[in-house]
């Protein structure tokens, strides 16, 4: 799958960009910010972990802008759910976009 660059979240228009390091700054492989609406990801990894990392940090701000935000703070229910979801995106057949 490809990364965008910007995403939409509940109608919020997020940007999507990698900063190197910032696993070793923060201790993270990705992150959400709400007040700068952005998405960071560390780039060292393999690409199908970077997509995995953008599913995990939408679908924290789906769930947030939802009103679930315990679930959203749950990181192992977050994990599991972003990995299904992952997986059952980038083995569909076809471009769920364009058919
Ligand atoms: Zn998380």
């Amino acid at each position: 799958m490809i990364i965008p660059k910007k995403v939409k979240i509940f109608g919020f228009e997020f940007d999507v960009s990698f900063k190197e390091d910032l696993d070793k700054v923060s201790g993270i492989d990705g992150k959400i910010d709400f007040d700068t609406q952005t998405i960071i990801i560390e780039p060292d990894r393999p690409q199908r972990v970077l997509e995995a990392i953008f599913i995990h940090e939408v679908l924290h701000g789906c769930l947030s802008y939802a009103g679930f935000d315990t679930l959203s703070d749950n990181e192992s229910f977050v994990e599991a759910v972003g990995n299904a979801l992952h997986q059952a995106l980038t083995t569909s057949e076809g471009d769920l976009i364009n058919g």
